[in-house]
């Protein structure tokens, strides 16, 4: 089932707030050196579904192959989302879910997946 609902997030100073388009069916858990440290659930969505609301003073981490821009508060430390680029070239947002709000985290089919292999 693919329903598209609109969310806000923000990170947990307030620094950080968005609005975004995005379908909750597809959760990802990953285990790649910074998902599983960061402990985010992520959820993928193109860029036009994004809209930053505060934020602008992010800090953008990088590492590995440097393609992932994962934006972080310099406040309180939070990993609201990330910006990164589909191999067809396509801008992406990675949503970390557990930052959006009125979300039941407990009722999200939550898939694995093996980003520590890649
Ligand atoms: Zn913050």
């Amino acid at each position: 089932m693919t329903e598209t609902k609109t969310y806000t997030g923000s990170c947990h100073c307030g620094h950080v707030a968005y609005e975004v388009d995005a379908d909750l069916n597809q959760v990802i858990s990953c285990n790649c050196s910074i998902c599983r440290k960061r402990g985010a659930l992520l959820a993928f969505v193109p860029e036009d579904n994004f809209r930053l609301k505060s934020g602008e003073a992010l800090t953008d981490y990088q590492f590995n192959r440097k393609v992932i821009h994962h934006m972080f508060c310099p406040t309180c430390g939070v990993g609201a989302f990330a910006r990164g680029i589909r191999p067809d070239g396509a801008k992406m947002i990675a949503l970390n879910v557990r930052c959006l709000d009125g979300v039941d985290l407990d009722a999200l089919t939550v898939r694995k997946f093996d980003g520590a292999s890649l």
